[in-house]
């Protein structure tokens, strides 16, 4: 059931966080959902019957998800002439566990963005995107099912900080008499301004995490990507920040690609780790010519941001990929994806964006069994040929359906998957 007051529902209990055991998730867990702007509502309305299915089926009705509907975006602004009221910040920080759809930002002007606002606001510091292949997708490369990495990008600094002044503002003239007559810098007196900042915490909690996350799910390489050959004491920082805090915290298990040449002709020993770094240019053609050779992903903001979108490409595209915003605290999940506002309200795009977002939610609370019920329903369903437009466009002979009729075949499938 939907409660869209601002009380959570009644019916469900609070997930905690034990400082042992991690997440503490009862049964029916309440958890907090924002439907979004543009198609938002289209993949929430289609995802959220898969997910209780799921939920429903693996655990024979002993477990359910109690939803809490969390105003933000176009929707809040039109109920409460805020896009993001403050009590909806409250409500992330109380529900621990969050899922979204995209919001809407205008360029060049109007509001700060707000999912900007929410990763700052909540602190949520790592964006996770993993990229992988389902087989049966679409893909204009060769070779998609080398391509398996997870993406963490930093999140609330680098020039998504929003640290910036209007080119021919009085701000932006201030900042350039400063840099001309304090920094001895000349830029063209017209120029729009802005900054990136990047700084050595922010870095070595998000190096932190991924490096974890190798350990803790058998990976075998992290690499940062950087263009610190241009940017010295950012991206250039970046990459030695990421170097020191693997020497400081990981001594016995990251070894650096020189000391694999030197000691171990070039083969990861067993329960090694092996952290190298790459140009970020370089980096986009590596995923392209190489990808197999790469695992865990870790790099600044803006990187982050483009390579993520280029790698959905090799997997079938923004409408396959998903993601999550995650703090110490809480985690907010989310398709890669915009708001594509010309397909809003036709149930039109592609749903699997937010189901497998939905799968990631599912195994941070340790629902993996729902997790992968949903993930193998959705790549057995697209290897069927029953597809969304921007699939079947490129899948000769296939059935398109609309993103509603995708979700209803994955629980056909779902429950033929648990048939057999
Ligand atoms: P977009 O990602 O919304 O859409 C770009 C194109 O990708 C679409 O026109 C469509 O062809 C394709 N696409 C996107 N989602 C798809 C899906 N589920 N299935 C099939 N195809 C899909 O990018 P945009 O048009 O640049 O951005 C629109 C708005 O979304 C902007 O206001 C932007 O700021 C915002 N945005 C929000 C988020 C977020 O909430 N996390 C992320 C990116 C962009």
């Amino acid at each position: 059931m939907t409660n869209h007051s601002s009380e959570a529902p009644s019916h469900g209990q609070w997930i905690r966080i034990d400082s042992d055991l991690g997440l503490d998730v009862p049964d029916n867990p309440i958890i907090g959902f924002i439907e979004g702007d543009g198609v938002g509502p289209d993949i929430w309305a289609a995802a959220r019957p898969v997910f209780d299915s799921a939920v429903k089926t693996v655990s024979r009705g002993a477990r359910e998800i109690a939803w809490w509907e969390i105003p933000a975006g176009e929707k809040s602004f039109r109920d409460t002439e805020e896009y993001l009221p403050a009590s909806s910040l409250q409500a992330i920080n109380k529900a621990l566990v969050v899922i979204k759809g995209p919001l809407t930002t205008p360029v060049g002007g109007g509001f700060r963005s707000l999912n900007v606002t929410l990763r700052k606001e909540l602190d949520l510091y790592a964006c996770i995107r993993p990229i992988r292949y389902l087989p049966g997708t679409p893909s204009p490369v060769v070779r998609p099912e080398l391509v398996d990495m997870v993406i963490f990008r930093e999140n609330t600094e680098d020039v998504y900080a929003g640290i910036e002044w209007k080119s021919g503002s009085d701000d932006a003239a201030r900042v350039i008499r400063f840099l001309r007559d304090e920094m001895g810098v000349t830029v063209d007196p017209f120029s729009g301004i802005g900054i990136k900042p990047m700084s050595p915490g922010a870095t070595k909690r998000l190096v932190r995490r991924s490096i974890r996350f190798a350990v803790e799910n058998g990976k075998k390489k992290v690499t940062m990507v950087h263009k610190g050959n241009i940017m010295k004491f950012t991206e250039g920082a970046f990459r030695d920040w990421g170097y020191e805090l693997a020497r400081e915290e990981f001594p016995d298990a990251v070894i650096s690609e020189e000391h694999l040449w030197t000691h171990h002709g070039g083969v990861i020993p067993d329960g090694k780790i092996l952290l190298n770094d790459r140009i970020a240019d370089a980096m986009f053609q590596q995923v392209l010519l190489r990808p197999s050779e790469y695992e865990v992903l870790a790099m600044p903001n803006l990187n982050g941001d483009y390579l993520s979108d280029a790698l959905a490409a090799q997997v079938g595209g923004l409408g396959m990929a998903p993601g999550a915003n995650v703090g110490d605290r809480c985690a907010v999940f989310e398709a890669t994806h915009g708001s594509a506002p010309k397909y809003a309200g036709l149930d039109k795009v592609n749903p699997s964006s937010m189901l497998l977002s939905g799968a990631m939610m599912l195994r941070h609370m340790g629902w993996n069994d729902a997790a992968d019920l949903i993930v193998s329903a959705v790549s057995s369903t697209i290897q069927s040929g029953t597809v969304t437009y921007d699939l079947a466009r490129l899948m000769p002979g296939a059935r398109e359906v609309s993103c509603s009729g995708f979700a209803r075949a994955v629980i056909e499938r779902m429950n033929l998957i648990l048939t057999y």
